[in-house]
């Protein structure tokens, strides 16, 4: 038997490695000067900062300097799209932001916010399957066009976006162009030359590293405007002392995380597919994504006629720990913006689940869940 939760959520956030914690450890101690200072003290802590800005940096195919710490992925996205737009609605006039339905909300009530200064933002529709494509991106670029937004894989479907054409379309078109990485970075082999990415956002507690860093990634010549007003910190751009311990940990979990990349990808496939075969014998259940593109641990089913909130508090009491894109979690009334854009109808919404595997999941959890979600489905449905 599981005798402590089984933890399926890691699309929300991931356990720390011991190996990050260590890593990080003297930087809350010993090394804890501040990286601005002159003094030994600072200077050290300042040399941890820039040895993590290189180790990030050769990961993604990028130069140190395109490298810009933040205190998460929120804050990079908001600062990419705002930043932007403003920057270029001031110096060339443009007022127009093409994304997508199905973007996180640090994207999405970003452009809304956006849009109550006056900006117009094109939300492209995506299939059933959660995907834009090229095309479609290329049609909805205006000569007012400041800046392109496209996740490169969704948090709650797991589908992964054809990221280097639009990233090769945008350059031909002359148009910034901005992806959320959080969820693809640290799974796939995310490169910013390869997939023709100007700006780019990541969050360390999504690979195992802490949470509250995160970076956005500038190709050189490009940043938006400066949204943290203050001390010279990051060559002028963000203010605010580092979170060394966080940087620190950031590349370390990076590091660790591109060299297990093609190994975890296996790990959590397998455990994910094993999870979707299981479920798959439920009646009714259906699998929403796309399933040739897709975050190797995601996981997105369909029980129609289940409302998910219930079916998330019945597994929490029998030990899993998962998430649904059905209301309340949100506290609003309606299902996720995700499922709806790929039209799932209400019903089928409302019963859905994310199980999102990780490093430290088992196949033992695995067939645990498999279990739990089986009892739990047909419990519910007993009860109508
Ligand atoms: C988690 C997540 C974010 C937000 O990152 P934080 O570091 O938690 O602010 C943004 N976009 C996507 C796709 C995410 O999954």
């Amino acid at each position: 038997m599981i005798n402590k939760p089984v933890y399926a959520d890691n699309a929300a956030t991931t356990r720390m490695s011991d190996d990050v914690l260590q890593e990080m450890l003297p930087y809350f101690t010993e090394t804890w000067g501040n990286p601005s200072a002159v003094y030994r003290t600072g200077r050290n802590a300042h040399q941890a900062i820039e040895d993590a800005r290189r180790r990030i940096a050769a990961i993604i195919g990028a130069g140190p300097m395109d490298i810009y710490f933040t205190s998460c992925g929120t804050e990079a996205d908001n600062w990419a799209l705002k930043g932007t737009a403003r920057k270029l609605r001031a110096k060339e006039g443009k007022k127009h932001i093409v994304t997508t339905a199905i973007e996180h909300h640090a994207i999405l009530h970003s452009c809304e916010a956006l849009e109550r200064e006056g900006f117009e933002v094109t939300y492209l529709p995506v299939d059933e399957k959660g995907r834009v494509t090229a095309q479609q991106v290329k049609d909805a670029i205006r000569d007012d066009t400041a800046i392109v937004s496209v996740m490169y894989a969704n948090n709650e479907l797991g589908t992964i976006e054809p990221i280097a054409e639009i990233g090769k379309l945008c350059r031909e078109a002359g148009v910034l162009f901005h992806t959320d990485a959080v969820q693809a970075a640290g799974i796939l082999p995310v490169d910013v030359e390869r997939d023709s990415i100007d700006m780019m956002s990541v969050s360390a507690h999504k690979f195992n590293g802490p949470k509250g860093v995160g970076f956005l990634y500038c190709r050189r010549n490009v940043h938006p405007e400066t949204f943290m007003d203050g001390g010279a910190q990051e060559r002028g751009h963000r203010a605010g002392t580092e979170n060394v311990a966080g940087i620190v940990g950031m590349a370390k979990a990076f590091e660790d995380a591109a060299a297990y990349k093609a190994d975890l990808a296996q790990k959590l496939a397998a455990m994910r597919d094993h999870i979707q075969a299981g479920l798959l014998e439920i009646p009714d259940c259906r699998v929403n994504g796309d399933q040739e593109n897709r975050l190797p641990g995601t996981l997105n089913v369909s029980f129609p006629g289940i409302d998910g909130q219930s079916l998330l508090f019945s597994l929490d009491l029998k030990g899993v720990e998962a998430s649904s894109g059905s209301a309340c979690a949100s506290g609003s009334l309606d299902p996720s913006h995700v499922l709806m854009a790929i039209g799932l109808p209400y019903t089928m919404a409302h019963g859905s689940l994310r199980i999102t595997v990780g490093r430290y999941n088992t196949m033992e959890e695995a067939d645990y869940i498999i279990r739990a979600v089986k009892e739990t489905v047909a419990e519910l449905r007993n009860k109508q």
